[in-house]
C-alpha cells in the first residue's frame, strides 16, 4: 500500500516483447471460429496472398503466431520512449470526492505526442511498411485519432500517409486535420471521389456524412489499387493491433508491483477494442495462467453496442464488403450509429478476441448513455485534472460506478482503467454537454439493428 500519486517506470523498464493471447485462447478454435478469417468475395478462407496486397507480411505473421511473446523490434522500442512507459496513477483526489474506500488507478495513454494509445501500433506497423519497402499507407479515420497517430508515425520513418476521413468530422474537427498535415500526411474528406467505392456513395447520396465502414473501403481500395505502392493500416480490431498495445498492461503490471497492490477489476472502453484489449489481455493471462480473478469490464457507447446487444456471428469488416469476414460481435456492417461524440467507438463490430472472450464468459460487457459519460469525464476532470477523450470517458464513469458501489457495501476494492486518450481536442463536445445540447442516447435504434442485420454473410461454418 502506498501514498503515492504515480508510479513511473524508467526507459530500460520499458517491456521487450509484446503479449500474444493466441496460444492462451481459452476458447476450441474449431468450435468458435475465432480466427477464421475469410474472403469477402468466396467466404473461403482467406491467403495470406489477399492479405499481402493489404498488410505488411510481418503484420500477417503476427496475425497467425502462436508465440506467446513476441518481440518489439528495436527501433519501435527507440520511439516508444519519446513518451512510454506510461504512467500508473493512483486517482487520491477521485476517491476523496467520491468519499469511496475503493483504490483507483488509472494508466494514462494521453500522455503520447498525439494523445492517444493508437501511436502503440502506428509505430509498429510504419516500420514492418519500411521494411518492405513500400511508399506510404492509405487509411481511415473517424474522429481523426487513429490518423494523427498514423501521420506520425509515417513521418518518423519517411512514409507517404493518405488519409480517408469520415466527413462529418473533417468539416467539424479540423484541428486533427491540421495535425495529420503538419506531419505531411494528404487528408481526404470520405466518401470522396477519389474512389470507386466513394463515387458510388456519393451518386446515392451526395450529402452523405461519410461513416468509418466506407472510410474503411476507400482506404482499402486505394491500396488494392496501387498495386503494392501503398499498403492499407488499420488502427484496432485485427489481432497484430491488440497485441501492440498489451505494451499498455504489461507497463501496467510492472506498476502494480511497485504499488503493492493488484486490481479486483480492470476497465476499458472498446470501440473496435484495441485499448480494452492492451490494457487487459495481460490481466487475463495472469487469470488464465496464475488462478488470479480480476473482473474483466469492455465498456461501450448504449448509441453502438455491439457487445452487449449485436450478435455473435460472420460480418464483413467494411461497408462495401471489401474487407474480411471474421466472427464478432456485430450490429451488422450497414448499421450506421447515431452521431455520439465518441466517435472512435462508433464501429459496428468488435475484434474478434474479445468478441470470442466475451462470449466464453471471460470478459464482462456493459453499455453506458453518453449523458453519463460526459458526467463522470467531468467528476474526474474536477478531481484529477485531466479532461478525458470522450472514448475514455466511457471506462471513467464504469469505473466511477464500481467506487460507488464499493462505498454502497463498504468493500475497499482495487480499481484499475485505462485513460485511451485526452479530450483536449474535443472540446466542442465538452461545449455541447455544458450547454446542455447532449441527448441520450440509451435508444438505439432496433430497428436500424434489424435491417442491417438482414445482410450477413451466409458462412457456412
Ligand atoms: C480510437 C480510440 C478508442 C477506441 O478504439 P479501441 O480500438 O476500441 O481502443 C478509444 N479511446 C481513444 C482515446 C481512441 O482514440
Amino acid at each position: 500500500m502506498s501514498d503515492k500519486y504515480k508510479f513511473e517506470l524508467t526507459e530500460a523498464d520499458l517491456p521487450k516483447a509484446w503479449y500474444n493471447i493466441n496460444p492462451d485462447m481459452p476458447v476450441d478454435p474449431a468450435k468458435t471460429a475465432w480466427n477464421a478469417v475469410l474472403h469477402p468475395g468466396t467466404l473461403e478462407p482467406v491467403t495470406p496472398d489477399f492479405l499481402s496486397v493489404l498488410f505488411p507480411m510481418r503484420f500477417i505473421g503476427e496475425a497467425m503466431s502462436l508465440e506467446r511473446w513476441v518481440e518489439i523490434p528495436e527501433p519501435v522500442r527507440e520511439i516508444y520512449k519519446l513518451w512510454r512507459p506510461s504512467p500508473l496513477h493512483r486517482a487520491h483526489r477521485l476517491e476523496k470526492a467520491l468519499d469511496t474506500p475503493a483504490h483507483i488507478y488509472y494508466k494514462y495513454e494521453g500522455v503520447s505526442p498525439v494523445g492517444s494509445h493508437k501511436s502503440n501500433t502506428a509505430i509498429a506497423q510504419a516500420f514492418y511498411a519500411k521494411e518492405e519497402g513500400v511508399k506510404g499507407f492509405t487509411t481511415e479515420t473517424g474522429a481523426g485519432q487513429w490518423g494523427s497517430a498514423m501521420s506520425m508515425a509515417c513521418s518518423f520513418f519517411n512514409l507517404e500517409c493518405h488519409v480517408y476521413m469520415v466527413k462529418v468530422s473533417y468539416n467539424q474537427k479540423p484541428y486533427r486535420r491540421i495535425i495529420m498535415e503538419n506531419f505531411g500526411a494528404t487528408v481526404t474528406p470520405s466518401p470522396s471521389d477519389k474512389t470507386e467505392y466513394g463515387r458510388k456513395v456519393l451518386a446515392e447520396n451526395p450529402n452523405s456524412p461519410g461513416s468509418l465502414g466506407i472510410a474503411i473501403s476507400e482506404g482499402v481500395e486505394a491500396a488494392v489499387a496501387s498495386n503494392g505502392k501503398y499498403k492499407y493500416c488499420l488502427g484496432s480490431v485485427l489481432g497484430p493491433v491488440l497485441m501492440h498495445q498489451t505494451v499498455i498492461g504489461l507497463e501496467a503490471l510492472k506498476q502494480f508491483d511497485m504499488a503493492g497492490e493488484y486490481p479486483d477489476m480492470v476497465i476499458a472502453c472498446a470501440g473496435g477494442g484495441s485499448n480494452f484489449a492492451g490494457f487487459t489481455f495481460p490481466f487475463i493471462h495472469k487469470n488464465l495462467t496464475e488462478g488470479q480473478k480480476t473482473r474483466v469490464i469492455a465498456v461501450e457507447p448504449a448509441a453502438c453496442p455491439s457487445l452487449t446487444k449485436g450478435k455473435y456471428t460472420f460480418d464483413y469488416g467494411d461497408t462495401a464488403r471489401m474487407a474480411p469476414v471474421v466472427k464478432m460481435h456485430t450490429l451488422g456492417h450497414g448499421f450506421m450509429p447515431d452521431g455520439i461524440h465518441a466517435g472512435g467507438l462508433r464501429y459496428h463490430g468488435m475484434a474478434p478476441h474479445v468478441s470470442a472472450l466475451v462470449d466464453s464468459g471471460h470478459i464482462e460487457a456493459i453499455a453506458l448513455d453518453q449523458l453519463e459519460t460526459f458526467e463522470g469525464a467531468r467528476m474526474f476532470a474536477q478531481a484529477e485534472g485531466i479532461v478525458p477523450a470522450p472514448e475514455s470517458s466511457h471506462a471513467v464513469r464504469a469505473a466511477i460506478n464500481e467506487a460507488v458501489k464499493c462505498k454502497e457495501e463498504g468493500k475497499k476494492k482495487v480499481i484499475a482503467f485505462n485513460l485511451s486518450g485526452h479530450g483536449l481536442f474535443d472540446l466542442g463536445a465538452y461545449d455541447e454537454y455544458l450547454k446542455g445540447n447532449l441527448k441520450s442516447t440509451s435508444g438505439y435504434s432496433e430497428t436500424k439493428v434489424e435491417e442491417a442485420m438482414k445482410d450477413l454473410p451466409q458462412v457456412a461454418l
